[in-house]
């Protein structure tokens, strides 16, 4: 009887895994892209984690660890390990979703009371980046921090979950899980990031302390980390920077490359004002290559050009993937390689030659300053963050992390923090690291572009045909490979480095 029982349960096999990646894909994707374009109010991940449970279960795990074991020596397994990633990642995210699911819904709902109004949590930094005043900036701040106590309440237990679960899983900690099942040496890549902080110091106080000044009445040791947005608005630049203007831009650039948008119908951009719509532009792969929304809500200024663009570069990677990869390839894998090619577009409106043929800017000198600046602070807060999420995720969460948080961001930084963002601050699964090396592949890209096509590549059609052969693999090649495919032996910084300091030095 027994033997009968057990026969007629379905069992898990390797097959029935690799079929639903991409139903599943195409269901999460679905859902994010209804709630964030506005078009649906709540945001029911859960449901689809219910559906698809089997994928993340204990089960699947070991049905791809087994697969790995059979493998031959010669055999090329990288799909399979990419699975493995897909199914422990996704099992450690399925038993949080709740907490997950409770934070969106909170964040959605939660109001700031100040001065008798009541401003929309995530509308807070929209309205920090554009309040003058320094005093209001603090009040708001002040009254944000309020609610955001509350979200770590659930955040504490999300994380101490996540450690907890990750040595279940017969990992050492969470930073031990993400390592081996990404591949990624974070240990290394902090060394090098180290570096890079060290070697632009005296460079970075100088020139943020000098743009804060001017931009903001504020040095570097007085300000808060709610003044930076503040500093980097750049009104002077809206003029040029028009909303009008944005997707034909873009679509310019595309076709100064040989790459007409026109012959993309599976690209979809979604440009409609809906009340409830993000203000953060987003790309929803919804189905590679054959579905991918790209979605903005243009308000005017060089947020939307640097948004837009990256965007439109995770949308043309994902939209020139070939239909016959496997899905492994199209939905998983190294996500450091489509956060390269968004970067890519993403610092066009940031290159001097772009600016002046495409946007007609006569001097663009001081704004090309005034984007590596910020270029420089985010590099030196996304390698303070890895510093602080390597010792977060090496044990257990515990309050202490509160200082340890401000201590790492502030020795970097040289602004002030506040403890609170601890937890807020941290995205899963060490993708701080996966924008590190995304930055770290976009400047060797764009040498190679350069090197192979001149200063202007963006304006050659071969330029165009190198991109459009790396975007048909996917994420079949991680950062590492690809870096090697066009001629570099390894991951290395010093293009970004150089070009900071070439585009700062006095
Ligand atoms: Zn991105």
């Amino acid at each position: 009887m027994m033997r009968f029982i057990h026969a007629d349960m379905p069992s898990l096999d390797l097959a029935r895994l690799m079929e639903d990646v991409e139903p599943f894909e195409c269901a999460l994707m679905e859902e994010f892209y209804n709630n964030y374009a506005g078009l649906k109010d709540e945001m029911r991940t859960a449901d689809i984690y219910g559906r698809y449970g089997h994928l993340f279960s204990e089960e699947a795990i070991a049905v791809v660890a087994a697969s790995m074991e059979q493998a031959g020596e010669n055999e090329d397994i990288r799909w399979l390990r990419f699975l493995r990633t897909f199914s422990t990642m996704g099992h450690v995210e399925n038993a949080v979703k709740a907490f997950t699911d409770r934070v969106n819904t909170y964040e959605t709902q939660a109001v700031v009371k100040l001065d008798g109004d009541e401003i929309p949590y995530r509308f807070v930094p929209v309205k920090l980046r554009n309040e003058p005043d320094a005093k209001k900036r603090r009040a708001l701040f002040d009254a944000k921090i309020v609610v955001t106590e509350k979200i770590n309440e659930i955040l504490v237990e999300r994380m101490a979950t996540v450690h907890d679960l990750s040595v279940v899983l017969g990992f050492k900690n969470y930073k031990d899980l993400c390592s081996s099942l990404k591949g990624i040496d974070y240990r290394a890549l902090e060394d090098q990031m180290d570096s890079l902080v060290r070697r632009t110091e005296a460079l970075y106080m100088s020139t943020m302390d000098g743009l804060l000044t001017e931009r903001a009445g504020l040095s570097l040791a007085e300000a808060w980390s709610f003044d930076i947005p503040y500093a980097f608005r750049g009104q002077e630049f809206d003029e040029l920077f028009t909303k009008e203007l944005l997707v034909e831009k873009f679509y310019a650039t595309l076709r100064g490359m040989g790459i007409d948008p026109e012959r993309y119908p599976n690209i979809h951009v979604d440009l409609e004002d809906r009340p409830k719509k993000t203000p953060r532009a987003f790309c929803a792969p919804v189905k590679v290559p054959d579905d991918v929304r790209l979605v903005i809500r243009p308000t005017g200024g060089w947020r939307d050009y640097d948004a837009f663009f990256h965007e439109g570069g995770h949308a043309w990677h994902f939209g020139s993937a070939r239909p016959d990869l496997s899905p492994e390839y199209r939905y998983l894998g190294d996500n450091s390689v489509t956060e390269a090619f968004a970067f890519l577009f993403n610092y066009l409106p940031s290159n001097p030659l772009w600016l002046k043929e495409m946007l007609g800017m006569k001097d663009p000198e001081g704004y090309v300053r005034f984007t590596l600046v910020n270029k420089l602070m985010f590099l030196r807060r996304y390698a303070s963050k890895l510093t602080y999420e390597l010792k977060l995720h090496s044990g257990r969460v515990t309050a202490e992390f509160q200082d340890i948080y401000r201590n790492c961001l502030q020795k970097a930084l040289k602004f002030r923090h506040t403890e609170k963002h601890y937890l807020e601050d941290v995205d899963d699964a060490f993708y701080c690291a996966e924008y590190l090396r995304a930055w770290i592949l976009e400047g060797q890209i764009r040498a190679a572009l350069e090197e192979q096509f001149g200063e202007d590549w963006f304006k050659k059609e071969k330029a165009g045909t190198f991109l459009k052969e790396l975007w048909s693999y996917g994420q079949k090649f991680t950062a590492d490979e690809l870096v090697k495919t066009i001629g570099y032996v390894d991951l290395d910084p010093e293009h970004i480095v150089m070009e900071i300091e070439r585009g700062l030095a006095d």
